[in-house]
C-alpha cells in the first residue's frame, strides 16, 4: 500500500510498496480523507517527540471506508469516522468521566496517511460511528477536533449566555468560536494578529481583536460583556497567551489553557487575583468517548457546519506541501485526500 511517512524533521516521504496493516478482528478501514493536525506539524518539525519510531506514517482526523469487519455496529462499505484513542474502559479516571487521563488507552495502527489502518474492536465500537450520506468525507475527518473542543468547553462549565474570549483563532481557536455560538454564549470575543483569521472569525459572528495593536485585551473584552468574561480560552499554546489570558481575566472567569505548550513553559500566576478575583485555571487536552459520540450527533443533527474550516485540500502524494501549507497563517485546516481512492 501507499503511505506518506514521516522520515526526518521536516521530511516527509510517499512510499508505494508498504505492506498493508497486519488485520485480526475490528474493522480494517481505507482512509479517504486525513487532516492535517497541528500536534502532527509540531511533531513533523521535530518540537514534539513522534510516538512511533521513523519512518512512519502520521494523521489521526480521518474518514473512510470499511472494507473488512468483525463487528456488528459495522458491515462492509460503510463510510466512518474513528477517532484516535480510547480508554480501557476500567481504570479509574475512565469510570470517574476523565476517559481521556486513562494511562492504558488504546490507538488503531499505524497513521491516517497510509491507505489503510486496523482499528480493533473497542476502539471501533466507542470512537466510531458510520457516517450517513449528507456528511462529508471533510466532515467526518473534523469529529475528533470537535470531540476535543468538546471537552474543552463542557469542563469550563459553560452554559448559555455566558461571555466566552478566544485568544488566538487558529483552527481550533475558531472551533470554539463555533461551539459557543452554537451553545448560546451571549457573545464571543476573538483576540488574533491575523488579518485573515480575524476576518473569518467575524464571519462566524465573533467580535475581533487586534491584539498587536497596543489595545488592552481585558479592557477591549469588558467593554463588550461587563465583568469576566466568563471564559476565556487560551487557545494558543504560547507563554505570552496564557499570560494574556491572566492579565484579560476579570472577576469569576474560568481561564482554560487549551493549546498544548513546549514542556517546561513555566507562566505567572498571580495569587491574589485567584483569591479576590476568584479566577479558575483550567486545562485539558484529548477527548473521552462521549465527547466523540456528541460530535458525532453534532455533525450527523447538522448543529454546527465545520465546512467553511477546510482552507486548503491536497493529495496524500503532496503531503509534504500539505505540511508546509498547515504552518501558514491563511490555512485552518488542511485536508490530504487519497486520490486512489
Ligand atoms: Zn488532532
Ligand atoms: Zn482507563
Amino acid at each position: 500500500m501507499k503511505a506518506a511517512l514521516f522520515v526526518s524533521p521536516n521530511v516527509i516521504e510517499v512510499k508505494h510498496d508498504l505492506p498493508e496493516p497486519e488485520f485480526k478482528e475490528g474493522i480494517l478501514v481505507k482512509v479517504k480523507t486525513t487532516g492535517f493536525c497541528a500536534t502532527d506539524v509540531k511533531t513533523i518539525k521535530g518540537l514534539k517527540k513522534s510516538n512511533r519510531p521513523l519512518p512512519a506514517a502520521f494523521g489521526h482526523e480521518f474518514s473512510g471506508v470499511v472494507v473488512k469487519t468483525t463487528i456488528n455496529k459495522y458491515k462492509e462499505g460503510d463510510r466512518v469516522s474513528v477517532s484516535p484513542f480510547c480508554g480501557c474502559g476500567h481504570c479509574v479516571f475512565c469510570l470517574g468521566g476523565e476517559e481521556q487521563l486513562c494511562k492504558s488507552k488504546t490507538f488503531f495502527s499505524g497513521g491516517s496517511t497510509s491507505d489503510y489502518v486496523a482499528v480493533n474492536p473497542m476502539l471501533a465500537n466507542k470512537a466510531g460511528f458510520v457516517m450517513p450520506a449528507d456528511v462529508t468525507w471533510e466532515e467526518g475527518a473534523m469529529t475528533e477536533p470537535l470531540a476535543c473542543v468538546l471537552l474543552s468547553l463542557r469542563s469550563t462549565g459553560f452554559k448559555p449566555g455566558e461571555s466566552v474570549l478566544v485568544l488566538g483563532a487558529g483552527f481550533m481557536g475558531m472551533l470554539h468560536v463555533l461551539l459557543a455560538k452554537s451553545w448560546g454564549a451571549s457573545r464571543v470575543m476573538v483576540s488574533e494578529p491575523s488579518k485573515f483569521r480575524r476576518e473569518t472569525a467575524v464571519k462566524f459572528g465573533a467580535d475581533v481583536l487586534d491584539p498587536t495593536t497596543g489595545v488592552d485585551v481585558g479592557e477591549w473584552a469588558r467593554s463588550l460583556c461587563g465583568e469576566g468574561p466568563n471564559i476565556i480560552i487560551a487557545a494558543a499554546g504560547t507563554k505570552p497567551v496564557a499570560d494574556s489570558a491572566f492579565k484579560a481575566a476579570g472577576l469569576g472567569t474560568r481561564i482554560h489553557l487549551f493549546g498544548g505548550m513546549p514542556t517546561g513553559t513555566m507562566i505567572d500566576v498571580s495569587a491574589d487575583d485567584i483569591h479576590y478575583k476568584r479566577i479558575t485555571l483550567l486545562g485539558t487536552s484529548g477527548f473521552r468517548s462521549v465527547d466523540v459520540q456528541t460530535a458525532a450527533d453534532m455533525i450527523k443533527g447538522h448543529s454546527i457546519d465545520l465546512k467553511p474550516l477546510v482552507t486548503h485540500r491536497f493529495s496524500v502524494e503532496e503531503a509534504q506541501a500539505a505540511f508546509e501549507m498547515a504552518q501558514q497563517e491563511n490555512a485552518l485546516k488542511v485536508m490530504m485526500e487519497n486520490a486512489d481512492f
